[in-house]
């Protein structure tokens, strides 16, 4: 069966996300997106938990699921680390998939001896991520931690502020208890090929959403075929790359980190520019937040283009409401842009029914020529994007270049 899998966004009780992330919602906007199988995020939240451990029926080992026949819950959560190792202050995400309620609950209790987990969903800690990876690793080995957007400048392990250079540096010897990296929205696995470093690490792809939009779940995924969806057969598809078939990515330019810039002072930079600059903004003169680009470049030892044996191929796309968005001209929550997305989720079953397997033709009998066009080019991942940079969203070109600032 094909699964396609967001394992990564947050529920109502995180900060900065929308008070829409029920699990009636995220269970009715999976389905309008098409994904099949979807993280329950925030585990370790009491209130969270208690509602995921009351609505959720277990549908088969480790995956539950809610009113949706068709879509799939599996338990996850996101914990912030913030610690000194060898006096450098570093800053690390992780992703934490449990097997079932009860260890779920394990984790939690764990977590609860070293602060407080009721406060947000996603909640900070200041123990080492060694200390974390040997914690987890006694509870059970079937849990799966995988460092988060790791290129991201505040939280990402190899971002700017991170603190590290690979991930042998964080983790030491507990290495080997790592699989698996997400690529984070700014990011997508040919910018990480370029790192040797990482190419025992299978690069998996989330949303990361905040809201239930389905321009933002489901916006980077992950597609598998198994013959059953286990818990253990993702986690082993994720492990052995077996099955794992490819990850559904935007184009990282479309990414809040992409290039380097100050969002207040109005300036972005390409990896080049910043560099001239010395990293300093010119309208300021504080150092510019660095983004995911320069970062690949600093740590890259591969030139661009290169691909490892092993790697799991990826499609680039924009979620639909951006690429109507973008042809009409008007913001991506207008009634034009939402009227014209139901037409075609109503029509072909879901979005990314739509964005992946819809002919030029068929799509072409619901909507203009232009929109069936603009789909196809998406698909084949041949639309440009102005980077974003420090907190701003990348914006679809469609007939400008990519402009620069200096
Ligand atoms: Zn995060
Ligand atoms: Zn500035």
């Amino acid at each position: 069966m094909k699964i396609i899998a967001d394992l990564h966004m947050h529920s109502k009780y995180s900060r900065a996300t929308s008070k829409n992330m029920t699990i009636e919602n995220i269970d009715k906007y999976a389905k309008i997106k098409g994904l099949n199988l979807i993280g329950t995020s925030d585990f370790t939240h009491p209130i969270w938990f208690k509602t995921l451990k009351q609505n959720l029926n277990e549908y088969d080992s480790g995956i539950y699921q809610y009113k949706n026949k068709n879509i799939r819950f599996m338990l996850t959560g996101e914990i912030s680390l913030m610690y000194k190792q060898d006096e450098k202050g570093r800053r690390v995400h992780f992703l934490i998939f449990a097997p079932n309620f009860e260890i779920a609950e394990q984790i939690t209790d764990w977590l609860k001896t070293k602060g407080r987990v009721d406060y947000d969903g996603r909640p900070i800690f200041g123990f080492t991520s060694i200390e974390f990876v040997e914690a987890i690793m006694n509870i059970s080995k079937d849990i799966m931690l995988i460092p988060a957007h790791i290129m991201t400048p505040y939280f990402g392990i190899l971002g700017q502020k991170g603190g590290f250079n690979s991930l042998e540096e964080c983790f030491g010897d507990q290495v080997k208890h790592i699989h698996a990296v997400e690529t984070g929205i700014s990011a997508d696995p040919e910018m990480l090929w370029r790192i040797s470093s990482l190419d025992k690490f299978t690069p998996i792809s989330n949303s990361d959403s905040h809201s239930y939009y389905t321009w933002r779940i489901g916006r980077e995924a992950n597609v598998f075929e198994l013959k059953t969806l286990t818990y253990k057969n993702i986690i082993n598809a994720i492990k052995t790359r077996k099955g794992f078939k490819y990850t559904i990515e935007t184009p990282p330019e479309y990414g809040r980190y992409h290039w380097d810039g100050h969002r207040v002072c109005n300036v972005f930079f390409s990896p080049a520019q910043t560099k001239k600059l010395k990293g300093i903004c010119p309208v300021c003169k504080k150092p510019l937040t660095i983004g995911v680009e320069y970062r690949i470049e600093e740590l890259a030892d591969r030139k661009i283009g290169f691909k490892p044996k092993n790697a799991i191929p990826f499609k680039r796309m924009l979620p639909l409401a951006e690429i109507l968005s973008g042809i009409y001209g008007t913001g991506i929550s207008t009634n034009k842009v939402q009227i014209e997305t139901n037409k075609l989720v109503k029509e072909f079953g879901s979005e990314l029914n739509v964005l992946l397997n819809v002919s030029e033709n068929q799509l072409k009998l619901l909507v203009n020529e232009k929109i069936a066009n603009i789909i196809i080019k998406n698909r084949n991942g041949e639309l440009s994007v102005q980077p974003g940079y420090d907190g701003i969203y990348g914006k679809l070109l469609l007939n400008d270049k990519i402009k620069t600032k200096i």
